[in-house]
């Protein structure tokens, strides 16, 4: 199946006279007739479910559609992309360990790699994604465990180089995570330039309707833990929380995904409710018909904004004179995403006037969904950085990030035009 077809048959297979959409197990557990078959699940030596926390067939039925999507071996729903993020590094990082992440990555993520984490004893180098290869390659230490970055930054909205940084990873033993939350599979599938594990912030695009918080991590199967066994000990010694298991030996290509459900989701909790789920399933549907309207839609409304007088810049890929634009149409050929991001001339105080005078376009903190919004990450989800950590992560004080929506394109143009007529 093409990726258009996966959105749709992927994940719930109904079979003869079952439902043809997927259900809410609505259930917190799973019946069984006798103690033998419970004690074999809780062994994991027998496929099944027994308590939502660990494993719910909605659930998987939506983590099967998304690795399918993104070419996964296996895929774990979590309950916001802030919980995808914390775990996809915590599953392989323990204290005294030490990883690199991009600086120019989600707020939310820099603050959990660079401030929560650090309160568990695991640090985190920030590094500037466009330095040549061989000063990155300066930043790893013995203890380095992963190599974090965005397919496409959020607010920044700057290109990863994939190949660079896969290289670097796998040339030191460790593996590539990319958060793949702006692109999504029908934009770029990051497996297929050397990534080894994709989170999401389900959230984003993937709902699409600002429905339901969520997130997802996605294992390629591709990083082999034992070459490193001494890397990674949590996947290749016994874990003598669950029964001895040695997750790599154990299950091979399935270790990542099935460590981080026996363990750290029992242990943390941080499921996704199957109505939640559900709803996903629903965007993931029409996922791959919205992202082509979103692109088409950012790309006139940059094309506009980048000949308006009253504009002092604008980034965005998709243009042809932008910084990144060779790199995006090398990993992104049919489009980046449906977010932008620009200045007004005049600074803070027109940017705020700009947006105070828009009228269906909204201010939220929000972005990718099918209404255009728009938010100023320096008074809004920036606020807690300081000057010096705003510049590094690239954020210019009159940086408005722009949502474009799927509205019909011509009333977003006029709405944008009429705010900037009235500054
Ligand atoms: C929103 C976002 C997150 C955090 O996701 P939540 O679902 O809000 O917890 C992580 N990464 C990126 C790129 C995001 O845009």
């Amino acid at each position: 199946m093409r990726t258009e077809t996966k959105c749709i048959h992927e994940g719930w297979k109904p079979s003869e006279g079952e439902p043809r959409q997927l259900p809410v197990y609505q259930s917190t557990t799973f019946k069984y007739d006798t103690s033998d078959t419970m004690g074999q699940l809780f062994d994991l030596e027998r496929e099944g479910y027994f308590y939502t926390r660990l494993q719910n067939p909605t659930n998987d039925a939506v983590a099967a559609k998304i690795a399918a999507l993104e070419g996964g071996v296996a895929a774990m729903l979590t309950s916001s992309g802030q919980a995808a993020n914390f775990f996809a590094i915590f599953n392989i990082c323990e204290a005294g360990d030490h990883f690199i992440a991009s600086s120019a990555i989600y707020g939310g993520t820099y603050n959990l790699f660079g401030v929560t984490m650090k309160k568990l004893g695991i640090e985190c180098t920030f590094v500037d994604q466009d330095l040549p290869e061989e000063e990155l390659d300066k930043y790893f230490k013995p203890n380095t465990k992963a190599v974090f970055g965005e397919t496409v930054t959020n607010p920044t909205v700057t290109i990863f180089d994939f190949e660079k940084f896969s290289r670097l990873a796998h040339k030191h033993g460790v593996p590539l995570i990319v958060d793949n939350t702006f692109a999504t599979p029908v934009n770029c599938r990051p497996f297929e330039w050397g990534a080894d594990i994709v989170t999401h912030s389900t959230t984003k695009y993937m709902d699409g309707q600002g429905v339901s918080v969520g997130g997802c991590i996605v294992d390629s199967g591709n990083f082999d833990w034992m070459a490193h066994a001494d890397k990674f000990p949590g996947l290749t010694t016994p874990d003598e929380s669950y029964h001895g298991i040695t997750y790599a030996e154990r299950f091979g290509k399935a270790a990542y995904i099935t460590k981080a459900t026996a363990q750290l989701m029992r242990d943390f909790g941080a499921i996704q409710s199957p109505q939640n789920a559900f709803y996903l399933n629903l965007g993931l549907e029409t996922l791959h018909v919205r992202m082509e309207r979103h692109c088409s839609n950012a790309l006139a409304v940059a094309k506009f904004l980048e000949s308006h007088e009253k504009v002092a810049w604008v980034h965005y890929a998709g243009l042809e004179n932008d910084k990144y634009h060779d790199l995006a149409k090398k990993y992104m050929p049919n489009g980046t995403c449906g977010v932008l991001a620009f200045g007004v001339k005049g600074g803070r105080e027109k940017s705020i006037k700009f947006m105070d005078s828009l009228n269906f376009a909204s201010i939220a903190t929000h972005v990718a969904d099918a209404k255009t919004c728009l938010l100023h990450p320096a008074s809004h989800t920036h606020r807690q950085l300081t000057e010096t950590q705003l510049k590094e992560a690239g954020i210019n004080p009159d940086l408005i990030r722009l949502s474009v929506g799927i509205e019909n394109v011509e009333d977003i143009l006029e709405d944008l035009k009429q705010a900037l007529d009235r500054i």
